[in-house]
């Protein structure tokens, strides 16, 4: 049986936004994956789109942590990080921690919306 994919979802304050107009827009996309994200995120785009959403910490207090660890055990495949390169934040070294390994892990971790519309719409990840 096809293995299904695992997308997770994280978006800083002032990409919140911009990570709920894009998940309505793929909606139809996401509904292919298990989706999780960080506390506020998830939530955000579970009530916007209807899906299911599982919900890590906040970021701040430790979501961003928990994601890269399910990324290390190999149950997620790709990351749609929006994060903020305008606004300092209080947990920046997670922030870099998470950024880092998905690269260890060679995973796709989309930070900005074009990426995020490559990623969503690759046949690899289906
Ligand atoms: P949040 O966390 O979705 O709980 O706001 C995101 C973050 O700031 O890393």
């Amino acid at each position: 049986m096809k293995k299904i994919r695992t997308l997770a979802l994280i978006a800083h304050d002032q990409k919140k936004a911009e990570m709920v107009s894009w998940a309505m827009k793929n909606k139809q996309s996401l509904s292919r994956f298990n989706l999780c994200g960080t506390g506020t995120t998830a939530k955000l785009v579970g009530d916007a789109t209807g899906l299911e959403v599982k919900r890590y910490l906040s970021g701040p207090l430790g979501g961003d942590q928990q994601i890269g660890a399910k990324i290390a055990e190999g149950e997620i495949d790709a990351v749609v990080f929006f994060w903020d390169p305008l606004n300092a934040q209080p947990h920046d070294p997670d922030v870099k921690a998470l950024l880092r390994i998905a690269v260890v892990y060679d995973i796709p971790i989309a930070t900005n919306t074009a990426t995020a519309n490559y990623v969503i719409t690759s046949t690899l990840l289906h």
